[in-house]
Order: structure tokens, then C-alpha cells, then sequence
């Protein structure tokens, strides 16, 4: 009898992971196809300065364009994308776009997130530094992203991937900062220029005396350790007042503006200089 359930229960186990394959391997065609059908579209969040007011840096975020599904993200196909290891030809995508969009957007860093795939390639340097040259985009003003699972089986191909892409003068970013495995012991390597502190640690951080506390602490860790600091997903007036006290340098979050295509990004980041301009000028008027 419970022979029999066993071998029941193991049928149908066989029969979703084929199912899981059969899925996985018709979006990994659909992405192929889109590749080719342009289907994907970068959109950009703007990064702002301690007061909220100044643009400093947009982070490239990929969204597909699917022609049945609608606007898809993320989380809907780089996953797959991951196993298949159609994740360096999205990824290249991604930034060959990021960086052509970052050249014509002046003063603004242009951050990419990139997939430890991409980053245990050896050639990966190469090619940043050959889009950096099409495109004349300053070293300087590309950083990437990584989030701290490349550094789990933490193979000094990594580590030598992200040195030599520091030597070109790109800025590398820790993202995530506190969700991961989290050993503190790698910030001691010195492999970072910035670390992204994950939302989850400004939300609740208003009322939780705790999160709070991990939060301000986290924040001087970072300048500390001589890093820039970002605190993501800043959403209410009360958490930027809230890191305004705890002298966070930089901030990212609904509360300025979602991620949004180029062309927007242009027009929101034209208002936020013309209200810049015109603020001292009421001032005048009213004294
Ligand atoms: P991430 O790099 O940590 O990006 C931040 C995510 O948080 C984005 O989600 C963004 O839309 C969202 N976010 C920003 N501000 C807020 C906020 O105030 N509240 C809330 N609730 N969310 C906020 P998105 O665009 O869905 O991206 C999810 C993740 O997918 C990214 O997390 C990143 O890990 C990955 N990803 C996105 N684009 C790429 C890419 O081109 N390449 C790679 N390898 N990964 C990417
Ligand atoms: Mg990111
Ligand atoms: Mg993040
Ligand atoms: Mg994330």
C-alpha cells in the first residue's frame, strides 16, 4: 500500500518537473525570439542626493515588452534567463542600451545590475571597456551592481573580474546590502565603492526602534568603511526626513519617481531643475 502511494506521488512529482521544464523551455525560445524582435526596453530610477532634490545617478532597470503578456518584469523571465544562460545576451543588451542612454544624460551615473553569470565571465572588462569606448561614456560615470551571491562560492575569478573593472575606473555597487548571506567579513577586501541597502531595512524603520537601529548602523558602516551609502525604496515623506537624521548620502524609492523610460526620465529630471531654479527666485519676489 504505501508502496504503491510512494510511487504515485513520485509520477507526479516527474510530471511537474517536466511541466517546469516544458515552461522554462518555451520562454527561454520566447526570449530568444524577443531579443531579436526588440522587445526588451531599459527603464531608468532616478538616484538622489541627501535632500531629495538632486539627481545623482539612474539605476537601468529591464522591463519586456511582451507583444501577448504585456509589460513584464523582471522577475517574470531573468530567472529563466539565469539557467539558460541567456542572461549574458539579455545582460549585454541591457548594458550596450544603459550605457549609449548614460552618455547622453550629463552629470547623471548610470548603474546596471549585473548577474554573477555575467560577472564569473573572464571577458566581461572587455567588453565594458569596448562599450564604454563606442559609446564615449566616462569610466567614471558607469557603476555596476552586484549582489552579494556572487561572492558565495566566492572564486577569485570574481574577485579578479571586479578588480580589473575597478582599474578601468568603473564603480562597483553592493546592492541588496543585508539580505543576503552576509558574511560582513568580505567588506574587509576592499571590492566595493557603494553599498545599496535593501528596502526591507527603511520600511518599518519609522516605527521599529530595531529596524532603525540596523538601518543607522548600516549607513555609518558603509561611510566608514570609506563606501558610498544608498538606502533603496524610500516610499513616504517620514523615512526621507528619517535619513536626512542619519546623514545618508543617497536615495532611491517611489517616493521621487518609479522606474520610467528615457524620454521621461529626461522630462521629470527638466522639472526637477526648473522647480530648482525657481525656488530662490519666490523667495526674492516674496522679500
Ligand atoms: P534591484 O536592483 O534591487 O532594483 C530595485 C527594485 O526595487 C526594482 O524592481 C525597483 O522597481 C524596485 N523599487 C524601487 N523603488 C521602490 C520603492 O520605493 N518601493 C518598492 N516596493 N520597490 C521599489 P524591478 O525593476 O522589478 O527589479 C527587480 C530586480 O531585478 C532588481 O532589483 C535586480 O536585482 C533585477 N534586475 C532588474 N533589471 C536587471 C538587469 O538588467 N540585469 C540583471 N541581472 N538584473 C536586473
Ligand atoms: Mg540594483
Ligand atoms: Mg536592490
Ligand atoms: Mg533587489
Amino acid at each position: 500500500q504505501a508502496k504503491k502511494l510512494g510511487r504515485g506521488r513520485y509520477v507526479l512529482f516527474e510530471k511537474e518537473m517536466e511541466d517546469t521544464l516544458q515552461i522554462s523551455r518555451e520562454i527561454e525560445e520566447d526570449i530568444k525570439r524577443a531579443l531579436n524582435a526588440n522587445e526588451f526596453q531599459n527603464y531608468y530610477q532616478p538616484i538622489m542626493d541627501q535632500t531629495g532634490t538632486n539627481i545623482l545617478a539612474a539605476e537601468a532597470l529591464i522591463r519586456w515588452n511582451h507583444p501577448k503578456k504585456g509589460l513584464l518584469p523582471p522577475a517574470a523571465f531573468l530567472p529563466v534567463a539565469e539557467e539558460s544562460m541567456l542572461i549574458n545576451r539579455i545582460g549585454e543588451w541591457v548594458l550596450e542600451n544603459a550605457i549609449k542612454d548614460g552618455a547622453t544624460l550629463d552629470e547623471v551615473t548610470m548603474c546596471v545590475n549585473v548577474s554573477p553569470t555575467q560577472l564569473r565571465h573572464p571577458e566581461f572588462p572587455e567588453l565594458v571597456s569596448k562599450l564604454l569606448e563606442k559609446y564615449q561614456l566616462e569610466a567614471n560615470r558607469l557603476e555596476l551592481e552586484v549582489t552579494e551571491d556572487v561572492l558565495i562560492n566566492y572564486s577569485e575569478t570574481v574577485v579578479e573580474v571586479i578588480e580589473r573593472l575597478r582599474n578601468l575606473g568603473v564603480k562597483i555597487a553592493l546592492d541588496d546590502f543585508g539580505t543576503g548571506f552576509s558574511s560582513l567579513s568580505y567588506l574587509r577586501r576592499d571590492l566595493f565603492d557603494k553599498i545599496k541597502i535593501d528596502r526591507s531595512f527603511i520600511n518599518g524603520a519609522v516605527t521599529d526602534a530595531k529596524a532603525r537601529e540596523i538601518l543607522a548602523s548600516s549607513i555609518t558602516l558603509g561611510l566608514r568603511l570609506g563606501m558610498q551609502v544608498c538606502v533603496e525604496g524610500v516610499e513616504e515623506e517620514e523615512q526621507k526626513e528619517l535619513l536626512l537624521t542619519m546623514d545618508c548620502p543617497m536615495m532611491q524609492g517611489y517616493l521621487f519617481s518609479r522606474p520610467i523610460p528615457l524620454g521621461k526620465f529626461r522630462l521629470w529630471r527638466d522639472d526637477m531643475d526648473e522647480e530648482l531654479e525657481q525656488k530662490p527666485r519666490k523667495i526674492r519676489v516674496g522679500a
